[in-house]
């Protein structure tokens, strides 16, 4: 075995395949592409490069960079994208540190959802409350010209995340980073066209049984939404009508089983007209939107 391995020439695809399985063997989903993010990162390639070149022999810093990051997505199940320190979202390359949460596909619906309310050629006033990377931030100003951002988060190593990310994709002179809890990070007497948020959402217990990669290496104040996972968006449905124009929408990332509960919230506040839940690419509702009414009850 051993004299076997040392004779192996490792290639690309030796390492590739060796990588696979390796994972596999860990109980690492996507496997393969794992292995090739990380050996692309370690080469300093695009993915697709390691397929023209299958037969390169990669040697030096690359090869003991790419050890060590197979040794540590492996043994210490950190998520590859903290390990190349990128990840994409909505089609836009984004810094990612352990400090912010990895964008999902599923909050590229709520990007989608907060671009349908929001006309390219109308100006807006728009907040991503918990902005982590700033990932539905960015995406909301790339795609909106003359909208205009504030994007909160408690964390600052996250703001300073989700600011190099603004920096490099150009549009942080529209975003305006405030750094404190959902509604007090904001400047009282603002008025918003929507408040977005993908808020913690993920029950305490059911956070102990995520996958470790989850569990033990994102930030858990991203993710612990209490005892029923609906802390956070209580403060949000509950807090969110006085910072909205009147016919402004809240638009909300959720977790499977929450539906009912956040639109109950929502009804609780008399403060909401229309609502909506989007499903995800599975069909589990996954994005709640609600429409606070143009005049508030009592006003
Ligand atoms: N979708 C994330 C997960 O399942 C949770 C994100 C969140 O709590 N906002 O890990």
């Amino acid at each position: 075995m051993r004299t076997e391995e040392s004779a192996r020439v490792w290639t690309i695809q030796a390492l590739l395949q060796w990588t696979t399985r390796f994972f596999e063997s860990k109980g690492i989903e996507g496997a393969r592409l794992d292995g090739e993010l990380l050996l692309a990162n370690a080469l300093g390639w695009k993915r697709i490069d390691l397929y023209a070149r299958f037969d390169h022999v990669p040697t030096g810093n690359a090869l003991a960079r790419f050890r060590e990051m197979v040794r540590a997505r492996g043994l210490q199940r950190i998520p590859s994208k903290y390990l190349t320190g990128e990840s994409e979202f909505y089609s836009l390359p984004l810094q990612v540190t352990p400090a912010v949460l990895i964008p999902r596909p599923e909050t590229e619906l709520l990007v989608e959802r907060a671009l349908a309310l929001l006309a390219k050629d109308q100006e807006a006033l728009v907040a991503d409350l918990g902005t982590g990377s700033g990932a539905i931030a960015i995406a909301v100003a790339t795609h909106r010209p003359l909208a205009r951002l504030v994007a909160t988060d408690v964390s600052a190593e996250a703001l300073a995340v989700a600011r190099a990310n603004a920096e490099h994709h150009g549009v942080s002179g529209r975003i305006e980073f405030r750094q404190g809890d959902w509604f007090a990070a904001l400047e009282a007497g603002t008025c918003f066209d929507a408040v977005l948020s993908n808020p913690p959402y993920v029950a305490a217990p059911d956070l102990e049984r995520a996958m470790p990669e989850v569990r033990d290496h994102e930030p858990r104040a991203a993710l612990d939404g209490g005892p029923d996972g609906l802390s956070c968006l209580r403060v949000l449905i509950g807090g969110a009508p006085p910072w909205l124009k009147p016919g402004g929408w809240l638009v909300l990332e959720i977790g499977a089983g929450q539906a009912q509960g956040v639109l109950e919230l929502a009804k609780e506040t008399e403060a909401y007209g229309a609502m909506q839940v989007t499903p995800d690419y599975q069909g589990i509702p996954r994005i709640a939107s609600m429409q606070v009414k143009g005049v508030l009850p009592g006003a």
